[in-house]
């Protein structure tokens, strides 16, 4: 039985993992925000205290940048940790035992290989797209790493070179700038979007807040901006895809995270722009699936590292 952690902005999850990939007794709590560095850690290690005993090892996702493997993180989302040695105190914590840690979006990727559309699949690509865009790339059945674990970042490629957004790693025009949610929000915002008004009454009124959630349910309602906003979106996704698909040679690309379940709005844009741009024979058997699994892919992919160490 494996300990997965999976540690985001705004929650930390942790879960017992069994060798099938079946995630037990999943605990979450908020992630302290304006912590400092030990509040955040003794939230994480009251977590993770009630599923301690009995685990074999101990899989971790968190959010980058970090050093791999050693991991040291300094999430862009968690602010109290700057360098903060999260794989070095749990393996204080859990002595004698191995502790793998990577990227959240990378654990989701290989948790898709591992349980979900990857399966028995090759070459593929998993994504994630949600605040951020990030990916993970699995080539010859196994994990592409890179030099310092950073392989697979989709999220800046660029597919807007004139005159596209900002993006927060200080360029401009990349995929995240364009297809992130706050981005695809703040652009219908400004073109007169108004969260749930293509719902109608009574119809996703928790939606009412501006999330991309509520943007993708008013597209596949038919409001017009908020299919606007998912066509940019999905066009994006597509040369960005196609630029992966023409480098790698896949299989398969997945789209995990809040915008995979926006449907036609955003995944038909994203088809007409790959076969656009996806011209050389090899390239046109991709298949672009949204994400077999759900909100535990990153405990699922964190436990991966453990478990079937060997390709990941
Ligand atoms: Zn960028």
């Amino acid at each position: 039985m494996i300990l997965a952690i999976d540690i985001g902005g705004t929650k930390m999850a942790a879960a017992h993992v069994d060798e099938d990939g079946a995630v037990l007794s999943t605990r979450r709590a908020a992630t302290p925000q304006d912590a400092d560095a030990e509040t955040l850690w003794k939230t994480l290690a009251d977590l993770v205290e009630p599923l301690a005993p009995g685990v074999t090892g101990v899989g971790v996702g968190c959010g980058g940048p970090m050093t791999w493997p050693s991991g040291e993180v300094s999430p862009l989302n968690i602010p109290g940790w700057r360098d903060f040695p999260l794989r070095a105190r749990l393996a204080g914590r859990f002595p004698g035992l191995p502790v793998r840690i990577h990227n959240d979006a990378i654990c989701v990727a290989v948790a898709e290989h591992w349980r979900g559309h990857g399966r028995g699949v090759a070459d593929m690509l998993g994504m994630v797209v949600s605040t951020g865009v990030g990916g993970g790339l699995v080539l010859g059945g196994r994990l592409i790493n890179g030099g310092t674990g950073n392989a697979g970042h989709i999220g800046h490629i660029v597919v807007e070179p004139d005159g596209g957004p900002p993006c927060g790693c200080g360029g401009h025009g990349c995929l995240e700038a364009v297809a992130r949610g706050p981005a695809l929000t703040e652009w219908a915002l400004a073109r007169g979007w108004t969260p749930g008004t293509a719902a109608g009454d009574g119809l996703y009124r928790e939606d009412r807040a501006v999330t991309g959630r509520a943007l993708a349910a008013d597209a596949l309602a038919g409001d017009p901006v908020a299919l606007a906003a998912m066509r940019r979106a999905g066009r994006a996704l597509g040369i960005a895809i196609a630029s992966a698909t023409h480098l790698c040679d896949l299989d398969l690309v997945t789209i995990g995270g809040g915008l995979s379940q926006a449907g036609e709005p955003l995944f038909g844009p994203l088809e007409e722009a790959l076969r656009e741009h996806a011209r050389m024979a090899f390239a046109r058997r991709l298949r672009v699936l949204p994400a077999a699994l759900g909100q535990e892919a990153g405990l699922v992919g964190a436990a991966a590292l453990v478990l079937v160490g060997d390709r990941y």
